[in-house]
């Protein structure tokens, strides 16, 4: 059946009007595109990169590399605490099956970083700085994010493609091939030039807007997220030499904690009708033990008579 010129006309006068009820409220300013609008529906797979089991492997060089410039903390409930809470956050994450680690370094400043094939270390001073469960969890969860984005991947691409480093040209043989001895070179290479933990802006939005989602499927409270990037906002604002360099080079804590804003806004909700957990008596325990231990700055070891 065909149907008039007026018909269609107005068809499209009431498919323009819906268009335009459909879109979000804009208080008459052009709407500015959600950052993250770009990260929504990717896809993650090892395509394009070293496999799985050969970034694995790297991994474990890495680490060794990382094990003789950082101090780790030997703490069991320490670590079991930061262990159990990495785990239950990368089990929702879209990598829940690698063999992932957490670790402690014990360094003062506010840091936090990851390497590849689920590695992730969290600085003391980092955890000191938080004073909830949920915002140490955002920024494991941004750690984790990283990893499930294949950052480290794509810097050691980057650098293979840069010629960083004489091992750097010849890491697909070297890994493949095995000869330890270049992967530890390789290694080396990338801790020492900091390859690994350098990301592009876009990246680091890329591991708020998955740490964010990780955090809400771990059933955190999303908000704690935003307060941890005030409480970077405010460090960098009042002490900036607490910031370490990788946390440093991010992007402006209060973009990021715009951004985060908008998200749970536009898209997450405050997770109504679920419970959701900001903090517990755990954390609390295991931060005591952080600020009362070697590295804390806020209460000194108390003598023994
Ligand atoms: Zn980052």
């Amino acid at each position: 059946m065909r149907r008039s010129f007026s018909q269609q006309l107005l068809t499209m006068v009431l498919m323009s009007g819906l268009l335009i009820a459909c879109l979000p409220p804009t208080g008459g300013a052009t709407a500015v595109q959600n950052p993250y609008d770009k990260f929504r529906n990717r896809e993650y797979t090892n395509a394009g990169y070293l496999s799985e089991e050969d970034e694995l492997k790297l991994a474990e060089e890495v680490h060794s590399q990382v094990t003789k410039e950082f101090k780790l903390i030997q703490n069991q409930p320490v670590n079991a605490y930061i262990t159990n809470l990495g785990n239950r956050l990368a089990r929702k994450s879209e990598r829940p099956n690698i063999p992932w680690r957490f670790y402690v370094v014990n360094d003062k400043s506010v840091n936090a970083f990851a390497t590849l094939g689920g590695r992730v270390y969290i600085h003391t001073g980092l955890i000191a700085a938080t004073s909830t469960e949920a915002q140490l969890a955002s920024v494991m969860g941004h750690e984790i994010g990283h990893i499930v984005g294949r950052h480290g991947l794509e810097n050691v691409k980057r650098s293979q493609k840069l010629g960083i480093g004489a091992a750097a040209a010849s890491i697909l043989g070297a890994i493949i091939g095995g000869t330890a001895g270049s992967i530890i070179d390789l290694a080396g290479n990338l801790i020492a030039g900091g390859f690994l933990m350098k990301h592009s802006r876009d990246a680091e939005r890329e591991a708020d807007f998955l740490g964010l989602y990780n955090l809400d499927h771990a059933s955190y409270n999303t908000t704690e997220m935003i307060a941890m990037f005030e409480i970077l906002n405010s460090l960098s604002r009042n002490q900036p030499s607490s910031i370490g360099s990788i946390m440093a080079s991010h992007p402006a804590p209060a973009e990021r904690a715009q951004n985060t804003a908008r998200e749970i806004e536009e898209h997450l909700g405050l997770g109504a009708g679920g419970r959701r957990v900001t903090t517990t008596g755990e954390f609390d325990q295991i931060r005591g033990q952080i600020l009362g231990g070697p590295t804390g700055k806020t209460r000194r070891a108390r003598p023994r008579y």
